[in-house]
Protein backbone atom coordinates (compact mmCIF):
# COMPACT_ATOMS: atom_id res chain seq x y z
CA UNK A 1 0.00 0.00 0.00
CA UNK A 2 2.61 2.58 1.16
CA UNK A 3 4.53 1.84 -2.67
CA UNK A 4 1.02 2.54 -4.54
CA UNK A 5 1.10 5.89 -2.80
CA UNK A 6 4.69 6.43 -3.35
CA UNK A 7 3.74 5.68 -7.13
CA UNK A 8 0.78 8.52 -6.72
CA UNK A 9 2.99 11.10 -6.41
CA UNK A 10 3.55 12.04 -10.20
CA UNK A 11 -0.02 10.99 -11.29
CA UNK A 12 -1.82 14.33 -11.52
CA UNK A 13 -5.12 14.47 -9.86
CA UNK A 14 -7.80 14.73 -12.36
CA UNK A 15 -11.44 13.03 -11.69
CA UNK A 16 -12.90 10.40 -13.70
CA UNK A 17 -14.75 13.19 -15.69
CA UNK A 18 -11.89 15.02 -16.50
CA UNK A 19 -11.58 17.84 -13.90
CA UNK A 20 -8.31 19.05 -12.69
CA UNK A 21 -7.71 19.09 -9.20
CA UNK A 22 -4.70 21.56 -7.10
CA UNK A 23 -3.72 19.26 -4.57
CA UNK A 24 -1.34 21.87 -2.20
CA UNK A 25 0.54 21.85 1.46
CA UNK A 26 0.11 22.88 4.59
CA UNK A 27 3.59 23.99 5.72
CA UNK A 28 4.98 25.56 8.76
CA UNK A 29 8.91 26.02 8.18
CA UNK A 30 10.58 26.36 5.13
CA UNK A 31 12.44 22.99 5.51
CA UNK A 32 8.53 21.43 5.28
CA UNK A 33 8.95 22.20 1.77
CA UNK A 34 10.76 19.12 1.08
CA UNK A 35 8.05 16.92 2.46
CA UNK A 36 5.25 18.57 0.19
CA UNK A 37 7.45 18.12 -2.88
CA UNK A 38 7.79 15.07 -1.88
CA UNK A 39 4.56 13.64 -1.09
CA UNK A 40 3.17 15.50 -5.03
CA UNK A 41 1.88 18.68 -3.72
CA UNK A 42 1.54 21.38 -6.52
CA UNK A 43 2.10 24.52 -4.44
CA UNK A 44 2.04 25.84 -0.80
CA UNK A 45 -1.62 26.40 -0.23
CA UNK A 46 -0.90 27.37 3.36
CA UNK A 47 2.69 28.44 4.78
CA UNK A 48 1.59 29.24 8.49
CA UNK A 49 4.29 32.14 9.02
CA UNK A 50 3.40 32.56 12.55
CA UNK A 51 5.94 29.52 13.40
CA UNK A 52 8.70 31.91 12.42
CA UNK A 53 7.46 33.96 15.23
CA UNK A 54 6.48 31.50 18.20
CA UNK A 55 8.74 29.39 20.45
CA UNK A 56 11.49 32.18 20.74
CA UNK A 57 13.52 33.40 23.47
CA UNK A 58 14.58 36.96 22.13
CA UNK A 59 13.49 39.06 19.17
CA UNK A 60 10.94 38.30 16.50
CA UNK A 61 12.69 37.80 13.08
CA UNK A 62 12.78 41.19 11.24
CA UNK A 63 12.24 41.50 7.51
CA UNK A 64 15.49 40.14 6.13
CA UNK A 65 15.21 36.96 8.33
CA UNK A 66 11.85 36.59 7.18
CA UNK A 67 12.57 37.73 3.45
CA UNK A 68 15.55 34.15 3.43
CA UNK A 69 12.41 31.87 5.19
CA UNK A 70 10.07 33.06 2.61
CA UNK A 71 12.82 32.66 -0.22
CA UNK A 72 13.59 29.19 0.87
CA UNK A 73 10.45 28.09 1.03
CA UNK A 74 9.96 29.72 -2.81
CA UNK A 75 13.12 27.81 -4.06
CA UNK A 76 12.31 24.56 -2.64
CA UNK A 77 9.03 24.43 -4.54
CA UNK A 78 10.53 25.22 -7.61
CA UNK A 79 8.12 27.72 -9.44
CA UNK A 80 5.39 26.01 -7.98
CA UNK A 81 2.92 28.67 -6.00
CA UNK A 82 4.03 29.42 -2.30
CA UNK A 83 0.59 30.97 -0.41
CA UNK A 84 1.97 32.78 2.94
CA UNK A 85 0.02 34.05 5.40
CA UNK A 86 0.72 36.95 7.30
CA UNK A 87 1.01 35.91 11.26
CA UNK A 88 -2.10 34.19 12.45
CA UNK A 89 -0.56 34.96 16.55
CA UNK A 90 -2.86 34.97 19.78
CA UNK A 91 -5.34 32.52 21.04
CA UNK A 92 -3.98 29.11 20.62
CA UNK A 93 -0.71 30.40 19.18
CA UNK A 94 0.82 32.55 21.39
CA UNK A 95 3.82 34.37 20.74
CA UNK A 96 6.73 34.26 23.83
CA UNK A 97 7.63 37.73 23.39
CA UNK A 98 4.45 39.75 23.52
CA UNK A 99 4.04 43.11 21.79
CA UNK A 100 2.83 46.19 23.56
CA UNK A 101 -0.38 45.54 22.47
CA UNK A 102 -0.60 42.34 23.22
CA UNK A 103 0.39 43.06 27.07
CA UNK A 104 -2.42 45.46 26.63
CA UNK A 105 -4.77 42.43 26.59
CA UNK A 106 -2.66 40.13 28.57
CA UNK A 107 -5.66 39.14 30.52
CA UNK A 108 -8.12 38.70 27.84
CA UNK A 109 -11.21 36.53 28.91
CA UNK A 110 -11.56 34.92 25.12
CA UNK A 111 -8.56 34.83 23.58
CA UNK A 112 -9.91 33.02 20.31
CA UNK A 113 -12.18 36.26 19.76
CA UNK A 114 -9.55 38.45 20.80
CA UNK A 115 -6.60 40.69 19.17
CA UNK A 116 -5.59 38.07 17.20
CA UNK A 117 -4.21 37.50 13.04
CA UNK A 118 -5.40 40.21 10.83
CA UNK A 119 -6.35 42.30 14.46
CA UNK A 120 -2.75 41.84 15.86
CA UNK A 121 -1.24 42.40 12.42
CA UNK A 122 -3.33 45.87 11.78
CA UNK A 123 -2.59 46.77 15.52
CA UNK A 124 1.01 46.40 14.64
CA UNK A 125 1.36 48.14 11.49
CA UNK A 126 5.10 48.39 11.40
CA UNK A 127 5.61 45.15 11.78
CA UNK A 128 2.85 44.17 9.42
CA UNK A 129 4.25 46.05 6.75
CA UNK A 130 7.83 44.81 7.74
CA UNK A 131 6.24 40.96 6.84
CA UNK A 132 4.69 42.23 3.63
CA UNK A 133 8.23 44.15 2.51
CA UNK A 134 9.70 40.68 3.19
CA UNK A 135 6.59 38.32 1.33
CA UNK A 136 7.20 40.51 -1.75
CA UNK A 137 10.99 40.47 -2.08
CA UNK A 138 10.39 37.15 -2.20
CA UNK A 139 8.03 37.22 -5.04
CA UNK A 140 11.04 37.64 -6.93
CA UNK A 141 12.29 34.23 -7.11
CA UNK A 142 9.07 32.75 -8.00
CA UNK A 143 5.05 32.56 -7.53
CA UNK A 144 4.01 34.21 -4.31
CA UNK A 145 0.66 34.60 -2.95
CA UNK A 146 -0.32 36.58 0.28
CA UNK A 147 -3.18 34.87 2.48
CA UNK A 148 -4.50 36.91 5.28
CA UNK A 149 -6.69 35.46 8.19
CA UNK A 150 -9.48 36.19 10.35
CA UNK A 151 -10.62 38.77 7.91
CA UNK A 152 -14.24 40.01 9.14
CA UNK A 153 -14.90 43.35 8.30
CA UNK A 154 -14.45 45.58 4.86
CA UNK A 155 -12.40 48.10 6.90
CA UNK A 156 -9.73 45.53 7.01
CA UNK A 157 -9.70 45.27 3.52
CA UNK A 158 -9.21 48.85 3.20
CA UNK A 159 -6.15 48.93 5.62
CA UNK A 160 -4.30 46.06 4.02
CA UNK A 161 -5.10 47.60 0.91
CA UNK A 162 -3.19 50.66 1.88
CA UNK A 163 -0.46 48.92 3.77
CA UNK A 164 -0.11 47.31 0.17
CA UNK A 165 0.34 50.06 -1.28
CA UNK A 166 2.56 51.65 1.06
CA UNK A 167 4.78 48.88 0.89
CA UNK A 168 4.89 48.27 -2.52
CA UNK A 169 6.15 52.29 -3.08
CA UNK A 170 8.77 51.42 -0.18
CA UNK A 171 10.25 48.87 -2.32
CA UNK A 172 10.37 50.82 -5.20
CA UNK A 173 11.59 53.61 -3.83
CA UNK A 174 14.42 51.20 -2.06
CA UNK A 175 14.84 49.58 -5.68
CA UNK A 176 14.18 45.81 -4.77
CA UNK A 177 12.69 43.72 -6.77
CA UNK A 178 9.34 41.96 -6.30
CA UNK A 179 6.65 40.77 -9.19
CA UNK A 180 3.00 40.09 -8.77
CA UNK A 181 1.54 39.22 -5.69
CA UNK A 182 -1.88 37.93 -5.57
CA UNK A 183 -4.23 38.49 -1.85
CA UNK A 184 -6.19 36.31 -0.77
CA UNK A 185 -8.54 36.33 2.73
CA UNK A 186 -8.64 32.98 4.90
CA UNK A 187 -12.75 32.46 5.29
CA UNK A 188 -13.31 31.61 8.91
CA UNK A 189 -15.28 33.98 10.52
CA UNK A 190 -19.35 32.88 9.38
CA UNK A 191 -19.38 36.76 8.89
CA UNK A 192 -16.74 36.90 6.33
CA UNK A 193 -18.67 33.70 4.65
CA UNK A 194 -22.05 35.75 4.67
CA UNK A 195 -20.47 38.72 3.29
CA UNK A 196 -18.67 37.34 0.59
CA UNK A 197 -19.39 39.10 -2.55
CA UNK A 198 -18.99 42.26 -0.55
CA UNK A 199 -15.03 40.69 0.36
CA UNK A 200 -14.46 39.45 -3.38
CA UNK A 201 -13.88 43.00 -5.11
CA UNK A 202 -11.18 43.28 -2.68
CA UNK A 203 -8.97 40.08 -3.32
CA UNK A 204 -7.36 37.64 -6.19
CA UNK A 205 -8.59 33.92 -3.93
CA UNK A 206 -10.34 33.05 -0.86
CA UNK A 207 -9.45 30.20 1.42
CA UNK A 208 -11.35 28.43 3.23
CA UNK A 209 -10.10 28.03 7.05
CA UNK A 210 -12.58 25.37 7.88
CA UNK A 211 -11.17 24.88 11.57
CA UNK A 212 -11.59 27.89 12.33
CA UNK A 213 -15.12 28.27 10.47
CA UNK A 214 -16.43 25.44 12.38
CA UNK A 215 -15.03 26.82 15.84
CA UNK A 216 -16.95 30.04 15.42
CA UNK A 217 -19.97 28.66 13.67
CA UNK A 218 -21.11 26.38 16.22
CA UNK A 219 -19.42 28.19 18.96
CA UNK A 220 -16.86 25.45 19.86
CA UNK A 221 -14.15 26.11 21.24
CA UNK A 222 -11.55 23.86 18.77
CA UNK A 223 -9.14 23.58 21.85
CA UNK A 224 -11.44 22.21 24.20
CA UNK A 225 -12.05 18.57 25.01
CA UNK A 226 -15.25 18.88 27.07
CA UNK A 227 -17.26 19.94 23.95
CA UNK A 228 -14.82 18.20 21.34
CA UNK A 229 -18.35 15.84 20.76
CA UNK A 230 -20.01 19.18 19.36
CA UNK A 231 -17.07 20.02 17.16
CA UNK A 232 -19.04 18.46 13.55
CA UNK A 233 -17.99 19.18 10.26
CA UNK A 234 -20.70 17.45 8.90
CA UNK A 235 -23.28 20.45 10.77
CA UNK A 236 -25.58 21.52 8.28
CA UNK A 237 -24.74 24.84 9.02
CA UNK A 238 -21.33 24.64 7.96
CA UNK A 239 -22.20 22.32 4.93
CA UNK A 240 -24.58 25.47 3.96
CA UNK A 241 -21.36 27.84 4.44
CA UNK A 242 -18.57 25.85 2.56
CA UNK A 243 -21.10 25.24 -0.37
CA UNK A 244 -22.20 28.90 -0.61
CA UNK A 245 -18.61 29.99 0.00
CA UNK A 246 -17.34 28.26 -3.27
CA UNK A 247 -20.41 28.64 -5.63
CA UNK A 248 -20.09 32.79 -4.81
CA UNK A 249 -16.62 32.18 -5.07
CA UNK A 250 -16.39 30.48 -8.79
CA UNK A 251 -19.46 32.64 -10.05
CA UNK A 252 -17.29 35.25 -9.40
CA UNK A 253 -14.15 33.92 -11.25
CA UNK A 254 -12.16 34.02 -8.26
CA UNK A 255 -10.15 30.83 -6.86
CA UNK A 256 -11.45 29.14 -4.03
CA UNK A 257 -9.79 26.26 -1.95
CA UNK A 258 -9.88 24.59 1.78
CA UNK A 259 -7.09 24.58 3.40
CA UNK A 260 -8.39 23.50 6.99
CA UNK A 261 -8.31 19.90 8.05
CA UNK A 262 -11.61 18.83 6.24
CA UNK A 263 -9.69 19.62 2.94
CA UNK A 264 -6.95 16.22 3.95
CA UNK A 265 -9.92 14.32 5.43
CA UNK A 266 -10.69 11.71 2.34
CA UNK A 267 -14.13 11.33 4.17
CA UNK A 268 -14.57 14.77 2.67
CA UNK A 269 -12.91 14.87 -0.51
CA UNK A 270 -16.41 13.81 -2.60
CA UNK A 271 -18.38 16.02 -0.68
CA UNK A 272 -15.96 18.78 -1.64
CA UNK A 273 -15.69 17.81 -5.41
CA UNK A 274 -19.20 17.85 -5.39
CA UNK A 275 -19.66 21.08 -4.03
CA UNK A 276 -17.33 22.54 -6.81
CA UNK A 277 -13.72 22.58 -4.96
CA UNK A 278 -11.12 22.40 -6.99
CA UNK A 279 -8.20 23.15 -4.61
CA UNK A 280 -7.41 21.69 -1.68
CA UNK A 281 -4.57 22.23 1.31
CA UNK A 282 -3.73 19.97 3.33
CA UNK A 283 -0.49 18.17 5.53
CA UNK A 284 1.65 16.89 3.40
CA UNK A 285 1.20 13.43 4.26
CA UNK A 286 -2.54 13.03 3.76
CA UNK A 287 -1.77 14.19 -0.29
CA UNK A 288 -1.58 10.38 -1.92
CA UNK A 289 -4.76 9.09 -0.11
CA UNK A 290 -6.94 12.65 -1.21
CA UNK A 291 -5.80 12.07 -4.66
CA UNK A 292 -6.84 8.50 -4.51
CA UNK A 293 -10.02 9.47 -3.84
CA UNK A 294 -10.28 12.54 -6.64
CA UNK A 295 -8.53 9.90 -8.79
CA UNK A 296 -12.05 7.84 -8.40
CA UNK A 297 -14.33 10.23 -8.22
CA UNK A 298 -17.09 11.93 -11.04
CA UNK A 299 -17.32 15.35 -10.40
CA UNK A 300 -20.19 16.11 -12.06
CA UNK A 301 -22.46 13.12 -11.21
CA UNK A 302 -21.68 13.61 -7.54
CA UNK A 303 -22.88 17.55 -8.19
CA UNK A 304 -26.08 16.33 -8.88
CA UNK A 305 -26.55 14.75 -5.54
CA UNK A 306 -25.82 17.62 -3.91
CA UNK A 307 -29.09 18.96 -3.80
CA UNK A 308 -30.91 16.46 -2.00
CA UNK A 309 -27.60 15.92 0.68
CA UNK A 310 -29.26 20.04 1.29
CA UNK A 311 -32.12 18.87 2.58
CA UNK A 312 -31.14 16.05 5.02
CA UNK A 313 -30.97 15.88 8.59
CA UNK A 314 -27.78 13.63 8.32
CA UNK A 315 -25.68 14.42 5.97
CA UNK A 316 -22.66 12.30 7.00
CA UNK A 317 -25.14 9.27 6.23
CA UNK A 318 -26.60 10.71 3.35
CA UNK A 319 -22.96 11.30 1.80
CA UNK A 320 -21.93 7.94 2.31
CA UNK A 321 -25.09 6.50 0.69
CA UNK A 322 -25.32 8.46 -2.19
CA UNK A 323 -21.60 9.00 -2.76
CA UNK A 324 -20.83 5.05 -2.12
CA UNK A 325 -23.55 4.02 -5.28
CA UNK A 326 -21.59 6.28 -7.27
CA UNK A 327 -18.23 4.79 -6.51
CA UNK A 328 -19.51 1.44 -7.28
CA UNK A 329 -20.63 2.16 -10.43
CA UNK A 330 -17.15 3.13 -11.85
C1 LIG B 1 -8.13 26.94 9.74
O1 LIG B 1 -8.58 27.66 10.63
O2 LIG B 1 -8.82 26.06 9.15
C2 LIG B 1 -6.73 27.07 9.31
C3 LIG B 1 -6.27 26.44 8.24
O3 LIG B 1 -5.92 27.87 10.05
P1 LIG B 1 -5.30 27.42 11.46
O4 LIG B 1 -5.63 25.96 11.66
O5 LIG B 1 -3.84 27.69 11.37
O6 LIG B 1 -6.01 28.33 12.42
MG1 LIG C 1 -7.46 29.39 11.29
Amino acid sequence: ERARLARLRHTPAVTLDGEKVALHANIELPADATAAIDAGATGVGLFRSEFLFMNREGELPDEEEQFLAYRAAVEAMRGLPVTIRTVDVGADKPLDRMSASELRHEHVLNPAMGLRAIRWSLSEPSMFRQQLRAIYRASAFGKVRVLIPMVAHLGEMRQIQESLKKVQQQLTDAGRAFTKVDLGVMIEIPAAALMLPLLLPYVDFVSIGTNDLIQYTLAIDRADEAVAHLYDPWHPAVLHLLATTIAQARAADKSVSVCGEMAGDPLFTDLLLAMGLRSFSMHPSQIPSVKQRVLRADASRLARLLPDLAASEDPQAAVEAAFSAVRRNH
